[in-house]
């Protein structure tokens, strides 16, 4: 076995494994799910819908009933192009092996989303994340652009709102970090639906500007797909390595659909943002705890008298999964992650922290 598993790619050896915790029937408030289900109505409707889908074909390959729809809702402008992915995740694996060259660099501030860099582990790249500010997250301008000087990145991912610090960069930061960058840059809008902020507009203004978006965070995380918007031309050449069929027939019947009722996804967005400022507020009130503000479905926060793995651990014995950072990143210490849940989910995540 060791003499065949050494024709693995080296980088690939050295990774960890992503690690995804067991859930069983703990309240999950761990992977900023949309923790709504659908009324039965609407299920219905769906299962019908599902009903017509022919699954002895490929999936149509150029998705193109579901692009003019996104297009329409989103109020794409014609003369920007939309990519689809198997979730954003999937765009970023593109993106990555795109631009990869051995010598060249990408860039992110960090603590930032993970995959970026994973993606970005076994391709001959340099990566180099810059730091936040220490206090408040936010980005450090003067550090993001001497690192754009001195690396000059082929790309530089930033997510608006970050994950997992929730903030939104200073908009005329980021405008300046994409007029000084050489390479593209991408604009992550996973939590776009709870911030209601986007970087859409600035897109026939740069060239090297693409905004990202997904259908995870906001209710779907279950069907795999996210988008991608930019220049046509810099996405026709990332369409060449998109595997032909990466999104499939129930993906595409099923966002089609949702897209006919996206109401109901609003409505259940909006029940997340003020549950949002309920937890905000449950733990701003709490000793012990200090608290960042968040645009996003989610909220970071530090403990100050307790271990992170303390809070963790006793959370866990009450059945509540979040997500301990302690570790991940010097910034993090003792921080912890929480997703925003239905509202008795966050009632009780408040009573077990007081508790704890
Ligand atoms: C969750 C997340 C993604 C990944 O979304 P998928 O579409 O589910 O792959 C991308 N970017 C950020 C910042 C995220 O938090």
């Amino acid at each position: 076995m060791k003499k065949i598993i050494q024709w693995i790619n080296p980088a690939i050896r050295s990774m960890q494994a992503y690690h995804v915790p067991p859930v069983d029937d703990m309240i999950k408030l761990d992977a900023m799910e949309n923790p709504y289900t659908w009324p039965e109505a609407l299920k219905q409707a769906w299962h019908e819908k599902l009903d017509a889908v022919a699954l002895n074909r490929y999936p149509d390959p150029a998705a193109l009933p579901l692009k003019d729809r996104l297009r329409e809702l989103m109020a794409i402008p014609d003369d920007t192009a939309i990519m689809l992915g198997n979730g954003s995740d999937e765009l970023i694996q593109i993106l990555a092996v795109a631009l990869a060259q051995s010598g060249r660099h990408y860039l992110a501030p960090e603590p930032g989303f993970v995959m970026y860099r994973r993606l970005t582990e076994t391709l001959n790249v340099d990566y180099c994340g810059v730091p936040l500010r220490q206090t408040d997250f936010s980005l450090d301008e003067a550090a993001m652009l001497a690192a754009i000087a001195r690396y000059q990145p082929a790309l530089i991912f930033i997510a608006w709102p970050n994950n997992p610090t929730g903030n939104l960069f200073d908009t005329g930061a980021l405008l300046e970090v994409i007029r000084q960058a050489p390479g593209l840059v991408i604009i992550d809008e996973a939590y776009h639906a709870f911030s209601g902020q986007t970087f859409m507009p600035h897109l026939g203004e740069f060239e090297n500007l693409l905004v990202m978006r997904t259908f995870s965070k906001s209710g779907l995380a279950g069907i795999r797909l996210g988008y991608l918007l930019g220049h046509p031309s810099i996405l026709e050449e990332l369409e060449k390595i998109r595997l032909p069929y990466n999104i499939n027939a129930l993906t595409q019947a099923t966002a089609g659909f949702i897209l006919e009722h996206v109401h109901v996804i609003e409505e259940q967005c909006s029940r997340i943002r003020a549950g949002r400022e309920f937890l905000l507020a449950g733990l701003s009130r709490m000793q012990g705890i200090k608290v960042w503000p968040s645009a996003a479905n989610f909220i970071l926060f530090r403990t100050l008298n307790k271990t992170a793995a303390e809070i963790f651990a006793g959370l866990g014995q009450r059945g509540i999964l979040i997500k301990n950072l302690h570790g991940s990143h010097p910034l993090l210490e003792n921080c912890l992650r929480v997703t925003v849940g239905t509202e008795t989910e966050n009632q009780y995540f408040l009573e077990a922290m007081q508790q704890l």
